[in-house]
């Protein structure tokens, strides 16, 4: 009779970790002993967050271990039924220099990680985005573009001045290559009436909400609105009792001043924190989402023009 192996891990972070479980499974009897508990806050391994990235230059291994490391999130989050992996992507920013990215990129598509190039379109680019189309094709990536430049959570609009023209966005718009839907849209009359008066504006504080590096909690990344911190309460205090977060849960479309009255709405995606930040109004029309609303409802054919440019002047 062969007798089982007991093995002893010493250190409960990832490759401790990793290295127990593996063992287990291969059928010896292990001891996992750490000197201060499993994911403990002084292992390297232990924290909120921890970047996984595919990008290494040239060297395949560390795309190909990425790659790896995934499918095994996948299958554990199968097995145990836990959602254990928030895959969020990453920004990746690049100067002139970018030899290191274009040697990874051939790794990370055969190792079958996406890459996508995304453009936010502002007056400075808007006039190349044909350019940047070609070059995603030639790289052999997926390319998006984002006319949504938005103000600064601090208030500060001056990125607004950036924003592509209403002509430009019509163009964009108007772009089959940029606009798969081009001519699919139907142009229906618009109701007389909204009828998702009491649906909620956007998932702000029902299904999401935001907690700053500092523990500052607010209803969204884009809603600049301090309801406690988890330093000084529980965030289920935070969450089921403070009257700012209770507040913008409470909201509903017909609570919006204009925006519940406007024949645009099919055509828009209204940002609730966009229009706080903007305007200082939680419950008025975002401009940023009405000037995109009035142009994709003309690229769709329709005539309707957002209630707020209605209110502004009456006789367009
Ligand atoms: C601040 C920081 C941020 C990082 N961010 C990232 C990132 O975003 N992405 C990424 O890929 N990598 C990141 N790394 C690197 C990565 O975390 C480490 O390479 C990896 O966690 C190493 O895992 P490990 O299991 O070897 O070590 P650890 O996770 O440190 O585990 C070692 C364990 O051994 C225990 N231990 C130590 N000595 C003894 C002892 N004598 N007796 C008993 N137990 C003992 C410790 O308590 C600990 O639990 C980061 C590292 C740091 C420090
Ligand atoms: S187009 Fe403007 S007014 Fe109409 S729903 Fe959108 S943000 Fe509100």
């Amino acid at each position: 009779m062969s007798k089982q192996r007991h093995v002893v891990v010493v250190g409960a972070g990832a490759f401790g970790g990793w290295t127990a479980l593996h063992l287990l499974r291969g059928g010896a009897r292990v001891t996992l002993v750490d000197a201060w508990g499993p994911g403990n806050s002084r292992a390297s391994s232990g924290g909120e967050t921890r970047v996984i990235r595919g990008t290494y230059g040239p060297r395949a291994i560390y795309t190909r271990l990425t790659a790896r490391a995934l499918e095994l999130w996948k299958e554990h989050e199968r097995r145990w039924r836990r959602k254990l992996y928030h895959a969020i992507g990453v920004l990746w920013l690049v100067e002139s220099d970018d030899a290191y990215e274009k040697a990874a990129l051939p790794l990370l598509r055969d190792a079958g990680l996406t890459v996508k190039l995304n453009c936010p379109l502002m007056k400075a680019n808007v006039g190349q985005y044909r350019q940047i189309q070609a070059l995603a094709e030639r790289l052999g990536v997926l390319c998006g573009f984002d006319p949504m430049i938005t103000a600064k959570n601090d208030g500060d609009t001056s990125p607004v001045q950036l924003r592509i023209t209403r002509k430009d966005l019509r163009q964009v718009l108007e772009d089959p290559a940029l606009n798969p839907h081009l001519g699919k849209q139907e142009t229906c009359e618009a109701p007389s009436a909204r009828g998702d008066l009491d649906e909620v504006p956007c998932g702000a504080s029902h299904n999401a909400c935001y907690i700053s590096a500092y523990g500052d909690v607010m209803p969204c990344v884009a809603m600049p609105i301090a309801c406690g911190n988890v330093r000084d309460e529980p965030f289920a205090a935070i969450w089921h009792r403070s009257p700012e977060m209770l507040r913008v849960r409470s909201i509903r479309i017909r609570d919006l001043h204009t925006c519940s009255s406007c024949a645009a709405s099919q055509f828009c995606t209204r940002c609730p924190g966009q229009a706080l930040v903007e305007t200082g109004d939680l419950y008025g029309p975002s401009p940023a989402n009405c000037e995109h609303a009035l142009v994709a409802a003309q690229v769709a054919g329709s005539a309707v023009i957002p209630a707020s440019m209605l209110r502004l002047s009456p006789d367009r």
